[in-house]
């Protein structure tokens, strides 16, 4: 990727689910950049494609029509395999649902995708207590989801997004399930890293109380990229 080439670039980008009379048109025409290091926020009813546009940015779909590229690469071209080796090295997830394994203490679950990556566990497992420690969790470091809250669990899942540190972090709604302080300390978390490590972070989000965290907000509807408000 060159030093100028935005973190990501979307043109003209499409996506249709289906064929034939159950075709739904769930992305049109979509262009974006989003730059190294910009906090973007994407906003939009439900249904108007903002979950397409993020798992096409997220290597976890290819477009149907247009062009696609993160971190210097063409989505739409690359093979399964490869969308699968970018998001591993390249990308961390945030949901609405922490998706955290219930069987695992916060520390395994951290780790996970270090441990995924061949990172030896000692490592592994120093870096995931780091990073919890770094999300004001040391204490919660060897408990199961289970016995944290909803804002501790979330920050478990933002230190595991983080934990391969990531050029790009997406979130979908990530704080639609807590309260207004947990919502506001994740946000906080999120783009703390932002701009100490120039990550780039794409969130999807409706939520009136994180709005001041974006440096730019876009809108979506009916598949459309509507226009954007910079911070
Ligand atoms: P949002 O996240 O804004 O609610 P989505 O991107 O999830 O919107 O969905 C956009 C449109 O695409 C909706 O009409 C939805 O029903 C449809 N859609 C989403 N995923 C699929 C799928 N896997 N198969 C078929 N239709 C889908
Ligand atoms: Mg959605």
């Amino acid at each position: 990727m060159s030093a100028a080439e935005p973190v990501v670039v979307v043109r003209n980008a499409g996506r249709v689910y289906g064929t034939g009379e159950s075709q739904v048109v769930a992305l049109r025409d979509a262009s974006l950049d989003v730059a190294a290091g910009e906090v973007l926020f994407v906003s939009g009813p439900s249904g108007c494609g903002k979950s397409t546009l993020t798992s096409i940015v997220g290597c976890v779909l290819r477009p149907t029509s247009g062009s696609v590229r993160v971190l210097g690469r063409e989505v739409t071209t690359m093979t399964e395999a490869e969308l699968a080796a970018l998001r591993l090295t390249s990308i961390g997830f945030v949901f609405q649902a922490h998706n955290l394994v219930a069987a695992l203490t916060a520390a395994e679950n951290v780790r996970l995708p270090l441990s995924l990556q061949g990172v030896e566990r000692g490592e592994a497992d120093r870096r995931a207590r780091e990073l919890l420690s770094g999300v004001g969790l040391s204490d919660k470091v060897d408990r199961r989801p289970g016995d944290l809250s909803g804002g501790q669990r979330q920050r478990v899942a933002v230190a595991r997004a983080l934990i391969a540190r990531p050029a790009l972090l997406l979130a979908d709604e990530p704080t639609a399930s807590l309260d207004a302080q947990a919502g506001h300390d994740v946000m906080a978390l999120m783009t703390a890293v932002a701009r100490d490590h120039g990550t780039t972070v794409f969130v999807v989000t409706h939520d009136p109380r994180i709005r001041p965290f974006a440096d730019r907000r876009i809108a979506m509807e009916d598949g459309r990229i509507l226009g954007e408000e910079h911070a």
